[in-house]
């Protein structure tokens, strides 16, 4: 029947507003901020930068790519790649944001530049609270104000810091293996490099066969006369 959509929507509309003075488990605003409700695992507020080791500016993920500024459809990301080189988590050596900021009174929550990091260096934040009285300023977030654990993310999106911990170990698990096969193949190298060495060392010792210096005849000599 027509409108019956409508209806029921009504119905448990009212079954709320009623059942709310009574029944705890229909109430469902809370009186904010002395009461809050853990955010779902699948809520996003503005991007973070996701670090591994305890000192966060040592361990930040992100490699300066650059290419999170390029997609950001407000253009609100700011990067400024460093002159020198660390180690990354693969020990291979990579650059690093010398700056890294992000407008967050631009910024849309579109997760584009989570979508598009190959690094999974940036990734959603949960936070919500960072109204501030300098609209300016105040809301350009810096590299270490955006730096956040990579056990804050397990704790706040735990399926995809799990998917986002699978890629790094692969990545790490291949470089590993390549490492090994470049030193395995190097040796190899090496060893075949110095057997041609000790061979032709030996080849120099072994004395050549046996040569005449003295001049050859060309005919035989004659025969003595009678
Ligand atoms: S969430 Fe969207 S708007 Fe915000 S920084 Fe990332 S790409 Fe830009
Ligand atoms: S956050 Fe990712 S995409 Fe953006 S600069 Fe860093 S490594 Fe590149």
């Amino acid at each position: 029947m027509l409108g019956t959509g409508i209806l029921k929507g009504m119905v448990e509309t009212a079954k709320n507003f009623a059942g709310s003075y009574h029944d705890p488990e229909r109430l469902t605003t809370v009186e904010y901020p002395e009461q809050r409700i853990a955010p779902k695992e699948n809520a996003r507020q503005f991007p973070m930068l996701i670090h591994d080791t305890e000192d966060p500016m040592k361990g930040l993920r992100c490699v300066a790519c650059q290419i999170c500024e390029k997609e950001c459809p407000p253009q609100c990301i700011y990067i400024v790649k460093s002159k020198d080189k660390r180690a990354d988590y693969k020990g291979q050596m990579q650059f690093y944001p010398a700056t890294f900021d992000i407008d967050i009174s631009v910024c849309m929550s579109c997760q584009i530049c989570v979508e598009v990091c190959p690094f999974e260096s940036i990734k959603m934040d949960t936070e919500f609270e960072l109204s501030n009285t300098d609209r300016f300023g105040g809301l350009l977030i810096h590299k270490e104000q955006l730096a956040k654990s990579n056990e804050h993310y397990r704790k706040i999106h735990p399926a995809d810091a799990a998917a986002s911990d699978a890629v790094l170990a692969a990545e790490v698990a291949k470089a590993q293996a390549k490492a090994k096969a470049d030193a395995e193949a190097k040796a190899a190298k090496a060893a075949a490099e110095a057997k041609a060495k000790a061979d032709a060392a030996v080849a120099g010792t072994v004395p050549a066969p046996a040569t005449s210096t003295a001049p050859q005849p060309t005919s035989p000599p004659a025969a003595p006369a009678a």
